[in-house]
């Protein structure tokens, strides 16, 4: 007879489109960095649904702002006004130091967003012809599954049997600047850059980068845009991972831990003659900025700030990294990252050791085949970190 995980599992395959190949793990309840599956094994999460859990799991202030709100008031619509997104706009406006938030639920929605409002500003702003607009990305990029997202990407296999693809985009290799100097053009809307990139296998910049970028943005009248996704809200061991070269972009895009895992919710932030390019018919949604997203998202920046979660990740991620950098193992090719986001590349694929470090009751996962990804809870402990680097040192040896 089949354990009740496996049967599980194998509902989750029968029914469900086969777009994800998930580690054979059932996860029923959650608590920080720890989760349990239905047999009541525990694992420790070493992924954090992909940085949106930075505060940990079911963190005790945020589930009760979406237990109270959810007595109150959950969805009205932007047809009419909520008490909730007043109060989450001025706490996104202040926490960014910009004049403007737009709401909206998922990472690549508010990639559109952030592309559309791109897109406007050119032509109403910088006097792009009609239609002639242009958005340059970097190669390697993560910014989602939409169109104009996967238009972005240098992935063949995002993009396979999609097409047509979204015109306008150019794309340069991460980190060249010279490249980016070639690719500007009087068409050009913006520049768009995750300050790390994530699913590429957490890949830095070279040093100066952006603030070079940055420069030649701002030379050329380009709007530089970060996809602060995955890299921003504390997990790269500062607010934003563009603060490492203290860049401020013209128009941030957040998501994941802006909803501190528990309930969705993203947004584009930037100044007044950005975001100003939209007039009420020219976008929204009807789930974005709901006050039970504002609610939870408030609790959520509020644990990230009361809990120096910025500070505690680049603390506990040069600990972990440099006991990582001790392993002796020639397939280990690279240690890198910054704060709580740290990639091990290996020479070979990644696959067989997150199922080995599953098997130690760690949950990892393979990024781009050989990058295995540490980016836990932020509100791990140093006790739980050495119990997992006890762990890892002994798969990785
Ligand atoms: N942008 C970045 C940098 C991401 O890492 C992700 C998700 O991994 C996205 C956009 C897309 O977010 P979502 O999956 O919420 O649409």
């Amino acid at each position: 007879t089949l354990t009740k995980s496996q049967q599980l599992i194998e509902q989750t395959e029968n029914f469900g489109a086969h777009n994800y190949h998930p580690l054979p793990v059932v996860i029923s309840e959650a608590e920080g960095v720890w989760v349990k599956d239905p047999e009541g094994n525990r694992y420790m999460d070493m992924l954090s649904a992909y940085s949106a859990v930075n505060q940990g799991h079911r963190h005790p202030k945020i589930i009760d702002a979406l237990k109270k709100q959810a007595d109150r008031v959950t969805l009205t619509s932007r047809a009419f006004h909520s008490d909730q997104l007043g109060p989450w706009y001025e706490k996104v406006s202040q926490l960014t130091n910009k004049d403007m938030v737009l709401p909206m639920n998922t990472g690549a929605e508010a990639v559109e967003t952030a592309v559309k409002a791109a897109r406007r500003w050119a032509y109403d702003v910088k006097g792009v012809a009609p239609d002639q607009a242009e958005i340059i990305g970097c190669e390697g990029n993560f910014h989602g599954r939409t169109m104009t997202a996967v238009s972005l990407s240098s992935d063949e296999e995002y993009k396979r049997g999609f097409g047509p693809m979204l015109p306008g985009i150019k794309l340069i290799p991460y980190g060249d600047i010279d490249a980016l100097k070639k690719a500007i053009t009087p068409n050009t809307a913006a520049f768009l850059i995750e300050p790390i990139q994530g699913e590429a296998g957490i890949v830095i910049p070279p040093a100066g980068f952006l603030q070079a970028a940055y420069e030649l943005c701002k030379e050329n009248n380009v709007l530089f845009i970060a996809d602060e996704i995955q890299s921003g809200l504390c997990r790269s061991g500062k607010l934003f991972a563009c603060d490492w070269e203290e860049v401020t972009p013209d128009v941030y895009i957040l998501g994941k831990a802006l909803g501190g895992g528990v309930f969705p919710i993203s947004c584009v932030v930037a100044n007044k003659d950005i975001l100003g390019v939209f007039n009420p018919g020219s976008h929204g949604s009807t789930f974005g900025g709901n006050p039970l997203a504002c609610a939870v998202s408030i609790a959520a920046l509020d644990v990230l700030m009361d809990e120096n979660l910025a500070d505690r990740s680049l603390e506990l991620g040069e600990y972990f990294m440099a006991k990582l950098k001790e392993i002796q193992n020639p397939m280990i090719k690279e240690v890198r990252g910054k704060g709580l986001f740290i990639g091990v590349v290996l020479d070979e694929p990644a696959r067989k050791y997150c199922e080995a470090l599953k098997a130690e009751g760690l949950l990892c996962k393979e990024t781009h085949e050989n990058v295995i990804r540490f980016a836990p809870p932020l509100v791990i402990s140093k006790e739980d970190l050495d119990w997992a680097i006890e762990r890892i040192k002994k798969v990785l040896s």
